[in-house]
């Protein structure tokens, strides 16, 4: 892995890197709005989003903690395309591809056009469908990959029929990242199609900084409401991106006016190659600390963490709360780190 990754830096990349910025951003495989978007930025909002996407030589510094499936998707897939952690959902991971390639993407080893086939074979489809049938716990099928909206529309009704004539399932959630790093492609195919879908849709967006959602965005946004949607967004926490109360509090007050409710902001996972994007939880409860008492409920995020090798999603926000020893008395503390007594008596 060391090796094949020092290879890439030194054939492609390297060379690369010696030229302008300029050059290299052009050069880099993004596609023109991001190109356009990155170009046209200065200073640390520039460097907050080209360092999401541009390949970094701290990269090639592996942390003996780092794996290539952080959360364990592999031990919890009972059949390609399908992860099934928890009793009543299940990941359909319906892309192997993305639009873009995040460098601290915690499936970066999964996904791109080095893992094979883009998409689940239509064997592996129908097995998928045939699967989620046949438990009938399950309430939800979040379409993830990859990025599920780089999907034609006809792979997209297709998967809608499919979930649509299962009654068990009543949602379908759909993680994507075009919207925001690709929004143009957000056109006027897609909505008819997320129309059509006879369950409750919502779309959770991938966004990281205020500076990402411009005018296009913001038309990708209203186009996937005026259809049956609901709007979430997930954010991950990342040094030199938003690791600032001030960053975020924009972002997520942003999101709130497009009616876009901000839903989780990760702790990153662990990935091969990406412990120059880490925060540690300290400085992530502190910034969630910031934010609680500065900034409207409706725009807070809960900050989570995937527990390394799948066990699962939890809240790690700051404790505000401590029960004491006396049974039903508890140590509070308010927003601006003043602390009280809470009796709990009932
Ligand atoms: S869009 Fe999501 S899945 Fe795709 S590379 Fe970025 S973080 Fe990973």
């Amino acid at each position: 892995m060391v090796q094949a990754l020092v290879c890439a830096f030194l054939i492609v990349l390297l060379p690369r890197a010696m030229n302008s910025s300029k050059d290299f951003i052009n050069d880099n495989g993004l596609n023109s709005h991001l190109s356009a978007l990155i170009q046209n930025l200065d200073g640390v909002e520039k460097e907050a989003v080209a360092r999401q996407y541009i390949p970094d030589m701290q990269e090639l510094n592996i942390r003996s903690d780092e794996s290539s499936d952080p959360i364990s998707d592999e031990k919890y897939t009972p059949i390609n395309g399908i992860v099934h952690r928890y009793p009543d959902r299940v990941l359909f991971k319906v892309s192997n591809v993305c639009d873009v390639y995040c460098r601290y993407c915690f499936r970066r080893e999964m996904i791109g056009v080095g893992v094979g086939s883009s998409h689940l074979s239509d064997n592996d489809f129908d097995e998928a469908i045939k699967y989620i049938k046949s438990h009938k716990e399950i309430w939800e099928v979040i379409l993830t990959g990859g990025d599920p909206l780089i999907l034609s529309p006809r792979r997209l009704q297709k998967i809608f029929d499919c979930l649509g004539e299962i009654d068990h399932v009543q949602v379908i959630r759909i993680h994507t990242r075009i919207p925001i790093s690709n929004p143009t492609k957000i056109n006027d195919m897609l909505p008819p199609v997320l129309k059509s879908v006879s369950k409750a849709v919502h779309i959770v967006l991938h966004v990281n900084h205020t500076v990402e959602i411009n005018d296009n965005v913001g038309v990708a946004i209203k186009a996937l409401r005026a259809q049956n949607c609901s709007i979430l967004s997930q954010s991950v926490l990342l040094k030199g991106v938003n690791d600032d109360a001030k960053t975020l509090e924009e972002l997520f007050k942003k999101l709130i006016t497009l009616h876009v409710k901000p839903y989780y902001l990760h702790h990153m996972d662990r990935a091969i190659g990406t412990s120059h994007f880490r925060v540690s939880i300290k400085r992530g409860q502190e910034i969630m600390k910031d934010l609680q008492g500065r900034v409207s409920g409706i725009c807070l995020p809960k900050y989570m963490l995937d527990i390394p090798d799948g066990f699962g999603k939890i809240p790690i926000d700051n404790g505000y709360i401590n029960a004491l020893d006396d049974g039903n008395k508890y140590n509070i503390e308010d927003y601006q780190g003043c602390t009280h007594i809470y009796s709990d008596e009932i």
